[in-house]
This record gives C-alpha cells, sequence and structure tokens, in this order.
C-alpha cells in the first residue's frame, strides 16, 4: 500500500490482539508499538493511520510469522522496509528468535588451522594469488591440543576452518576429528570448503556433526565472476551431498557484493530455505588489499541486520551467527544483531601468531589473551544483553526434530 490509508475501527482500540506477544493488547497508533515495547503517548482512540508499505509489511510479517513462506518480492519488500516499518520487523524477527530458540547465545570456538588457498575468490584475502600474504599451518596435533584447551575452558563445539587446502589429506582431517571427539561430548564443525563425496563421507563417519559451506551468492553469473576457479553448479552440488550424508549443514552468503542487488539478497534467503540449512552466516562484504575488489565500497550493515532479521522470521529454527565480518565493520551492529534474531557467536581459538595471517578481510585483533579469558569475557557480554550463555552443544532444532 503505497498511500495512507486510515482504518475506522467499530471496536475500542485496546480490544485488538498483538500479533506479537498473542496474549497482549495492540496499541493502536501512530507509532504503532505492542505494549510490551514502549508505550507511546500519541495514540489515537478508534483511528490507525498507517502509512506507505506498513499495512502491507504488518500483515506479511504476520503471515510470515505464522508460516507463510514469501516470494521474491514480498522478500524485496521487506528488505526495502525503514524506520517504523524496519523497527517493526526486527522485534518481530527478536519475539520469533526467543519463542523458537529461547533466549540462550551458543559460543562455538573456531580454529583457523591454515591460510593456504587453491581458490580464487575475488573478495578473500586468502586467495591464492595473494603473494603478499604470509602462509601458515598448524601442525594436526597442534589442532587437537587447541581444541582440548577450548573443551577445558567450557567450549562444546569446536569449528576447523582453513581455506581449500589439500595438503590436509582426507587421512590427516580423519585424525584431527578422531583426536577431538576422543576429547568429550563436543560437536565438531568442518569449514574446509569443495572436496570429493568421499573425503565429506569419511569424516563425517570419523564423527565430524556439522559442515558450513557459504553459497556465497545465489546469482549464478555473480557467483561465476567472482569464484573463477569454481562453479555454483558445483556448490550446490557439494552442499547436497553434506546434507545427503547427515550433516548438519550450514550455509550462508554476503551483502554488498559488487553487482549484487536487492533481488539478489531476497533470492539468498529463500534458498537458505529451500536447502533447509541448520545454519546460516550472512555478514557484509569487506574488501581488503590483496583482492581484485580492494576499491570496492564495504557493504551495509544495515542492510546485513535486515537479512538477518528476515532470514529469522523465514528459517524460525535455524542457527544464525552475529558475523564477525559485521561486528568489524561496527560492534555496535554485531550487539544489535542478537535483538534482531541472532543466536550464535564464534571465537577464534588459534594462537595470535596465526590469527594475525587468517585475513579473509581486515580487522583489528586487540589485546592478547588466553582462551579461557576470551570465553569469560564474551559469556560477561551476552549476560549482559539480558541473554543466557547456552550450555550444551546447541545442535540445531531443526537437525534434533528430524532425528
Ligand atoms: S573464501 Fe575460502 S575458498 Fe575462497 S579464497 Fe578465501 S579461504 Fe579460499
Amino acid at each position: 500500500m503505497s498511500l495512507v490509508a486510515r482504518i475506522f475501527l467499530s471496536k475500542r482500540a485496546e480490544d485488538q490482539r498483538c500479533i506479537l506477544c498473542e496474549d497482549k493488547y495492540f496499541i493502536l497508533s501512530h507509532n504503532v508499538k505492542c505494549i510490551t515495547s514502549t508505550v507511546t503517548s500519541a495514540f489515537c482512540r478508534g483511528f490507525v493511520v498507517f502509512k506507505g508499505d506498513f499495512m502491507e509489511i504488518y500483515q506479511l510479517v504476520r503471515n510470515i510469522s505464522q508460516g507463510y513462506l514469501p516470494n521474491v518480492e514480498e522478500v524485496e519488500l521487506l528488505l526495502r522496509a525503514e524506520g517504523q516499518e524496519l523497527s517493526y520487523i526486527f522485534e518481530a524477527a527478536d519475539k520469533i528468535n526467543t519463542q523458537y530458540n529461547g533466549n540462550q547465545v551458543h559460543i562455538r570456538g573456531i580454529i583457523e588451522f591454515s591460510n593456504y588457498c587453491r581458490a580464487r575468490c575475488a573478495y578473500c584475502g586468502l586467495n591464492a594469488e595473494n603473494k603478499e600474504l604470509a602462509r601458515y599451518r598448524m601442525e594436526p596435533d597442534e589442532i587437537i591440543q587447541t581444541a582440548k584447551e577450548a573443551i577445558d575452558a567450557g567450549y562444546k563445539t569446536i569449528v576447523l576452518q582453513s581455506g581449500e587446502d589439500l595438503w590436509y589429506t582426507k587421512e590427516k582431517i580423519s585424525y584431527i576429528i578422531k583426536g577431538i571427539k576422543a576429547l568429550g561430548d563436543v560437536a565438531v564443525t568442518l569449514s574446509v570448503g569443495e572436496r570429493d563425496y568421499e573425503d565429506y563421507r569419511q569424516w563425517k563417519e570419523d564423527g565430524a556433526d556439522r559442515f558450513l559451506l557459504k553459497h556465497e551468492t545465489i546469482n549464478r553469473k555473480l557467483y561465476e565472476k567472482l569464484h573463477p576457479h569454481s562453479t555454483l553448479r558445483n556448490r550446490i552440488l557439494c552442499l547436497k551431498q553434506l546434507k545427503q550424508l547427515g550433516y548438519q549443514t550450514g550455509s550462508g552468503f554476503m551483502i554488498g557484493l559488487p553487482g549484487q542487488t536487492t533481488k539478489d539478497i531476497a533470492k539468498d534467503i529463500l534458498f537458505l530455505n529451500r536447502l533447509k540449512v541448520d545454519m546460516a552466516g550472512i555478514g557484509p562484504f569487506i574488501p581488503h588489499k590483496g583482492t581484485a575488489l580492494r576499491d570496492a565500497p564495504a557493504g551495509s550493515n544495515e542492510m546485513t541486520l535486515k537479512a538477518l532479521a528476515v532470514s529469522r522470521l523465514i528459517l524460525k529454527t535455524t542457527h544464525l551467527p552475529a558475523t564477525t565480518a559485521l561486528r568489524t565493520l561496527n560492534g555496535k551492529d554485531g550487539q544489535k544483531a542478537f535483538h534482531v534474531g541472532a543466536n550464535v557467536i564464534m571465537l577464534k581459538l588459534e594462537p595470535y601468531k596465526y590469527r594475525r595471517l587468517y585475513e579473509i578481510y581486515p580487522k583489528a585483533l586487540g589485546v592478547e589473551k588466553s582462551i579461557r579469558e576470551e570465553r569469560a569475557e564474551m559469556e560477561r557480554f551476552i549476560e549482559s544483553m539480558g541473554k543466557e550463555v547456552a550450555k550444551g552443544r546447541g545442535d540445531s532444532i531443526r537437525f534434533i526434530e528430524r532425528l
């Protein structure tokens, strides 16, 4: 609805139900507020004035909250929302997150164990053509030892991430998975890129629980321009294989890639839904000097938060992290992510001498601290937001429901 609409209500405004709280009342006002939020004094009894697309967005959000799957144009409409409409979407996403996932935030530990990469992703500082970067590999036993330190500090999920580095053969990765699984009840997530089906199969048999493989963009032309070494078809094939093998599968995409449109982002969100992902990382593009996109502008944090919120409305039980990229561009937006649908955060575990070199995009690392200190600091931060730190492994609800 593009015109100002005036709706006369035969009942008193207080008789209307809030679409978010259900059991509370909805105060109809110029600023349309739920009474669990701050009630404004400027509400009009009997009249509602909805401006712009609010009525359409209001109805759409209500329908999605109740299970309706929007089409591309409807997702685009939500992504274009601003002001009051946007605040409404953010509030709805927060409520859906609490309703389906509780008030908890899961802390994952990530070991970035190698910055060697055979791939040539146009946006990534680790790309094979960046000759300026000093490269490192952690030895398998060093990786297992780092995981042990993290488990002792309270971590229940260890994410093993690297560039596409074939030095780590199927057997080496198997050794690492088994070594970590022997340390206790801990989930192992792999994030090592495109590999053969047989590698994926073996690692699942060895005990790996989850696999992260972002699709980055579902726009085929854009994908293949940014990934000259690969095809979108192969990426999707890998994702389907991982799901078929029984991994809790994560994907995700970037916001603000040069040439990307709002429609592309809407399609990215709907692709995550079609794939029924257990986890989804959505972060802004950040240019790196060692890449072809060094002069391109960074992606928008606001659009990242919108995409996160709209994803939460649709993907109710999927784990959604407040990505490091979002936190890198602006720490406050990283915090805001937890109030628009995010329920996961990842902290680096590898020694600082390696962290400095794992530079997909430039970022500050801060003062060096131990794994235990960093975890304790994050727990305090989560609690300061009024959230709880999740105690378990944090398997995806979607995955548990499939068992
Ligand atoms: S995004 Fe991943 S696969 Fe692509 S260059 Fe970077 S590390 Fe390699």
